[in-house]
């Protein structure tokens, strides 16, 4: 494949508290702010704290999802007096990182998430630049979408990704996850001096899981309230194959609901944050992508 060239990496930002009660990317931020970490060899880094209400708070949001806030669509709608405070906040981070799509754009935001589910440390992106060289230990969340689709903060950068670890309570602080996600953003810091300094990746074949739909619990359909709760046999099975008359599902009265679909790789199995989404769990592909070699544009 032939070589892809970028321009330097040289202004990043980390963002944590993005969702208030995730809180390993909270801690990493607010710790970087206490060392006034401004530059690390080549790459100057902001360190920000997204959404400081919802902090404060310890709640995902305040009035609405922000990481679902920076489509086109809805950073091109005027506010008015009636916006949620995360639209508001979506706005001003696109001024601050942005503007989306624009040459002003910051170089990077890399993103920090943590889910309740059992997903271990996983790159969630749509670009094609870290992931060429990540140890075979992380696990890689293609989101096939367009730029101008794309939802979460991470993509009013030119370049973006979040770094989702879990299995953590919302509101709770983790070591062993707290340091699963600090060795993560260590290792795409020093990626990026590396890439910086003229190292250039050898591209190859990545292992990546595609969502091709979501699953919602069985519900009352009068009262949407569930009638079942993930079955023991799929919790904290994430990313391992789902197949025809898996269990999935039990019911209160002591059903088993299987599984019908087509073979497919559960994960987000029984994420907090999505009940109100009405979603029990998402189904992937695996695939390969093949990543050309990344080297530095020379100008
Ligand atoms: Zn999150």
């Amino acid at each position: 494949m032939d070589l892809v060239s970028y321009p330097a990496f040289s202004r990043v930002a980390i963002t944590g508290g993005t969702h208030g009660n995730e809180l390993s990317g909270v801690y990493i931020v607010r710790e970087m702010q206490r060392q006034n970490v401004a530059q690390v060899g080549s790459v100057s880094i902001s360190p920000i704290l997204v959404n400081l209400p919802a902090i404060d708070a310890c709640r995902r949001y305040i009035e609405k999802d922000l990481n679902r806030c920076f489509t086109d669509a809805l950073l091109s709608t005027p506010l008015t007096d009636s916006s949620p405070y995360e639209l508001r906040r979506a706005h001003e981070l696109n001024s601050q990182l942005g503007p989306k799509g624009s040459p002003q754009a910051m170089d990077l935001v890399c993103d920090l998430h943590n889910t309740t589910s059992n997903m271990g440390l996983c790159f969630i992106f749509d670009f094609d630049c870290i992931p060429s060289t990540l140890p075979n230990t992380y696990r890689v969340i293609y989101v096939d979408t367009s730029k101008s689709e794309s939802y979460s903060v991470d993509s009013v950068a030119k370049h973006g990704f979040a770094i989702e670890v879990g299995p953590q309570p919302h509101g709770v602080l983790r070591a062993d996850i707290y340091n699963m996600m600090k060795e993560a953003v260590d290792h795409t810091v020093d990626w990026l001096n590396k890439f910086n300094a003229g190292t250039i990746f050898e591209g190859g074949n990545l292992e990546v899981f595609v969502k091709e739909k979501s699953v919602d619990y069985p519900r009352n359909p009068e009262t949407s309230e569930l009638t079942a709760a993930i079955h023991p046999q799929l919790q904290d099975n994430d990313f391992k194959l789902l197949q025809r008359g898996d269990p999935i599902f039990m019911s209160f009265t002591g059903e088993t609901v299987n599984y019908e679909g087509e073979e497919l790789y559960p994960f987000f199995i029984n994420e907090c944050a999505y009940y109100e989404k009405k979603i029990a769990f998402h189904l992937a592909k695996k695939k390969m992508l093949t990543i050309p070699p990344i080297s530095l544009k020379k100008d």
